[in-house]
């Protein structure tokens, strides 16, 4: 109810993500390579991911997971130097990180940044509008807002208290991790990037993300979750697993892979080449 229809350029661009949504992978990375400073870390990555999917990436420490996250999101320091990324057939390479994250690409971030002084509504709403523009929809006043992110909150088991203090600031673990996945469920991502460290993923931090992954779920989204841990997997059932190693994906399966590695570990895994 709170969709308004797209006009204009946003209505033919809508269009033409629905035409391309069912001819292509809503994400395609094509022999992805990518170097942070000199040094090569992503060395020809191949991963298609259709629209509804969620693939999960594990592999051991350094193999290049968090490169490949930042890559799509288009950090600095972090070049491309062969390949390429396309979400709905378009290549993002070009595209300037806000230009991604307002076309439908969003990263999670591992460590929060706390913004003092910056309210946590403004702030969401700021972002939720940008996107809303980009799609040709229009803007949500702060009434309208406040009535969306309670509704989302409370799903999220996120208290009003925390929805009033500035963003991040003083959060818990826990708490960042909801206010994370609360971004998530508002900015309505087309392409959801979780890359989730090996510390700081307490029991409570799990149970967080893998519910907002799995309430997330959607027809129309791609979600692709980072982990060197399969505990994380317990909960969250992917589509695929992929096994990085050494910048290039090694092997990829079903779900049942994630189980294999936690049995036996990468060492099975092919890392030669
Ligand atoms: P993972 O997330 O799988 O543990 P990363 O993508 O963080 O792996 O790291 C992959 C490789 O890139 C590692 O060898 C790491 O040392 C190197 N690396 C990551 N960030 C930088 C950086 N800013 N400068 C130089 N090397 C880096
Ligand atoms: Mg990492």
């Amino acid at each position: 109810a709170h969709r308004h229809q797209p006009r204009g350029i946003g209505r033919l661009k809508a269009t033409i993500r629905e035409i391309y949504q069912t001819m292509t992978a809503l994400l395609e990375i094509r022999d992805l390579h990518a170097s942070v400073g000199d040094k090569p870390i992503l060395k020809g990555i191949n991963l298609s991911i259709n629209a509804g999917e969620i693939h999960a990436i594990m592999g051991p420490n350094g193999s290049g997971k968090s490169t490949m996250s930042y890559v799509l999101a288009g950090r600095d320091g972090y070049e491309v130097t062969g390949g390429d990324i396309l979400m709905n057939g378009e290549s993002l390479l070009e595209m300037e990180p806000d230009e991604r994250a307002r076309a439908g690409m969003f990263l999670a971030f591992q460590y929060p940044v706390e913004l003092p002084g910056v309210g946590g509504m403004s702030f969401l709403r700021a972002a939720v509008n940008a996107r809303r523009v980009e799609a040709g929809e229009e803007e949500i006043d702060q009434l309208g807002f406040v009535k969306i992110v309670r509704e989302k909150a409370r799903l999220l088991g996120i208290s009003d208290d925390m929805l009033k203090r500035a963003v991040n600031v003083g959060f818990s673990g826990g708490e960042k991790k909801r206010y994370e996945i609360l971004q998530m469920a508002l900015l309505e991502p087309t392409m959801a990037v979780l890359d989730e460290t090996d510390s700081g993923l307490d029991v409570d931090a799990l149970r967080i993300v893998s519910e907002g992954v799995n309430l997330l779920r959607d027809p129309g989204r791609a979600m692709l979750v980072i982990t060197h841990y399969q505990r994380l997997l317990n909960n969250i059932v992917p589509d695929q697993v992929h096994i990085l190693a050494g910048g290039r994906i090694r092997k990829s399966g079903g779900k049942e892979l994630a189980l294999e590695v936690e049995e036996g570990g990468y060492a099975g895994i092919d890392d030669a080449a």
